[in-house]
């Protein structure tokens, strides 16, 4: 269907492919902007009869996202659809290899999957290559995310899918916090790239979808297939809406996403010198920032509930900034410190945000002046 026209063409920068992908081949009088098909049923004998099995919204953003990360993708309901998608991988009674903490949604899953006997799970530090690597002989499935939510770690991507590829294991990279214009996993040889679309992508807090995608190889195309397949089988579809939106979004995913890093490396460096933060985590590159804070998670709470254009919620990767203790959340690894706030930089004005966010640092402590 929607192939993408010239736009998908490796000479052009991501950022001039962004604008037009997904748009239907150039002929007078075609659309400029990318169709919102609303049909559940078509016309037999087609490539796609039922509203099931695809959606040229769809197809546009799957074709967007996948020249962006050089493979094919298929959108689904949600980040977590698309995580249980890349979990149906793994063979029942399988091993998994999985950093020890990483998004809570991942983790909650793994540990039903053992609680449940389905899996055998094999936690490890996965800045410790060489752990993560010792672990690898007899898995099935190697399970990276990087940076990872909350904690910021940082995975050596080419040497650990090498490494499993060696081992004869598929390897899963959860690509959310860098998006494919600072990481592209595929390139480095994972075999899985996933996607809560519902963050960068889409970039503007109003839809949940998520995203798997695979490299354009014979292996690749085996493992779209068995995706595909549960896709269809397991009816986590996306509602066209929400495919039309992310991909709306994702026009402009270079210029916000600009701002946000520029935003949060200004104001990783200040933070490092507020009284009130005694750790300030930020990998160097991204739009995510985590801070410890003075006050244990109490002190964290105060800071959340004393922002004015910081917003306190959960979530991340859209225009706005958000911040929130991620201890918070009942599913959350405990290696994650009670007293870390979890920053999501947004495309504010930065002198802005610092002056809101220094001063509700000083609220940290109960006896400071508020
Ligand atoms: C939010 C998130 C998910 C889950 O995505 P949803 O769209 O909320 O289902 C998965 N991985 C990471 C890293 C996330 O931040």
């Amino acid at each position: 269907m929607t192939d993408g026209p010239s736009p998908g063409s490796d000479d052009l920068a991501p950022a001039t492919r962004l604008v037009a992908l997904g748009r239907e081949p150039a002929s007078p009088g075609a659309q400029v902007g990318a169709p919102l098909v609303l049909t559940s049923t078509y016309h037999a004998d087609g490539a796609v009869s039922y509203g099931r099995g695809g959606n040229p919204t769809w197809s546009a953003l799957e074709a967007a996202l996948g020249d962006l990360e050089g493979g094919d993708a298929l959108v689904l309901s949600s980040g977590m659809a698309a995580v249980a998608a890349a979990f149906s991988l793994l063979p029942h009674g399988g091993t998994v290899v999985v950093p020890d903490a990483a998004y809570n949604g991942v983790m909650a899953t793994v540990g039903d999957l053992e609680a449940a006997g389905a899996a055998d799970v094999r936690r490890v530090d996965l800045t410790d290559t060489a752990a993560v690597v010792a672990a690898l002989p007899g898995a099935d499935l190697l399970w990276l995310e990087s940076p990872t939510n909350p904690l910021l770690e940082v995975a050596d991507l080419p040497a650990l899918t090498a490494a499993a590829r060696e081992h004869g294991v598929l390897s899963v990279v959860d690509n959310t916090f860098a998006t494919p214009l600072l990481q592209r996993p595929l390139a480095d040889g994972a075999d899985v790239v996933v996607h809560s679309v519902t963050k960068y992508l889409a970039g503007h807090s109003d839809v949940l979808l998520g995203a798997v995608v695979t490299g354009r190889t014979d292996p690749g195309r085996a493992l779209h297939d068995r995706l595909y397949r549960h896709r269809q089988l397991h009816g986590g579809i996306p509602g066209p809406m929400e495919a039309w939106l992310a991909l709306r979004g994702m026009r402009t995913l270079h210029l916000r996403l600009e701002r946000a890093c520029a935003n949060a490396a200004e104001l990783a460096g200040r933070l490092a010198e507020h009284p009130a933060v005694h750790r300030v985590r930020y990998p160097g590159f991204g739009a995510i920032v985590a801070i410890e804070v003075a006050g244990g998670a109490e002190g964290a709470e105060r800071v959340a509930a004393a922002t004015r254009v910081w917003v306190h919620a959960t979530s991340l990767g859209g225009v706005e900034s958000l911040l929130e203790r991620r201890r918070r959340q009942p599913n959350e690894p405990a290696k994650v410190p009670e007293d870390l706030l979890r920053l999501s930089v947004g495309v504010e004005d930065v002198e802005d945000l610092w002056r809101d966010l220094s001063s509700a640092l000083s609220r940290s402590r109960p006896s400071a002046d508020g």
